[in-house]
């Protein structure tokens, strides 16, 4: 397992005292990235050392978040996740939804309590948002799978995108309405909870990976409110946080 760090948490999973975990790597160069350090498979920690931590905050806590980089590009996530799983905690998945066959299997094995799966954009923007040639049938796939979850949540990161032309704009309120119509035609429900959360800037030389983003403030407010609304048609209970 490629382990890049963990700590205790109080907000990364709803309802819940957790510890989380960045596994390092991940399948998708998302321009807007803020993980730029979690990208490539360096020197990881000792999967032990993990374990050794949890067990010593074992009682105060009642989950597990695994995220990235990418979770479940991880050789060996199921057997991971069965040892977290015999501790009698909970575990929330974050998720970019590119492996939806290494989701059926945790699935199958019930070894997932909340999956949190990012949904980019649009199908239109997916490279452009992601940094690589996305097979979106798997994109579909995973939105078909994670409402099978006990708990789950879409999210969408209203980012600026670096299109086609080279032009580099806001997502647009049409385009977050879009990416919800894609959530409702996949998922066949209009109940699914969607959250949409404004970009942050991280300033500084180097912070995103693609530092023509860096100039850019954080997510105008029309945009998540009127997106809000378009969102709204097909999912009722769309969120801005
Ligand atoms: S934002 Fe994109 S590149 Fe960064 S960790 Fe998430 S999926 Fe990977």
């Amino acid at each position: 397992m490629q382990i890049s760090n963990f700590h205790f948490s109080y907000i990364d999973y709803p309802g819940k005292i957790s510890v989380i975990l960045f596994f390092q790597g991940c399948n998708y160069r998302c321009p807007s990235c803020h993980a730029k350090n979690l990208l490539e498979n360096n020197e990881s920690l000792e999967e032990e050392s993990f374990f050794e931590y949890l067990n010593y905050k074992r009682e105060w806590v009642d989950g597990v978040v695994l995220c990235g980089g990418e979770p479940t590009i991880q050789d060996g996530l199921i057997n991971f996740v069965k040892k977290i799983k015999r501790k009698g905690l909970n575990i929330k998945l974050d998720t970019n939804g590119n492996e939806p066959s290494v989701l059926e299997k945790l699935l199958e094995g019930k070894l997932i309590d909340y999956v949190a799966m990012d949904v980019k954009g649009p199908e239109v923007l997916y490279n452009d948002l992601t940094g690589r040639k996305t097979n979106f049938e798997r994109i579909k796939n995973s939105l078909d799978v994670v409402p099978q979850f006990p708990d789950y949540e879409f999210r969408t990161t209203i980012v600026p995108v670096i299109r086609y032309n080279e032009r580099i704009s806001f997502m647009t309120p049409q385009e977050i309405g879009e990416t919800a119509k894609l959530i409702y035609d996949c998922t066949g429900k209009s109940n699914s909870k969607y959250f949409l959360q404004k970009f942050v800037p991280h300033k500084g030389e180097g912070a995103l990976v693609d530092s023509r983003l860096e100039v850019f403030t954080e997510t105008p407010k029309e945009i998540l409110e009127e997106g809000k609304k378009l969102a709204e048609r097909y999912s009722p209970h769309c969120r801005i946080r």
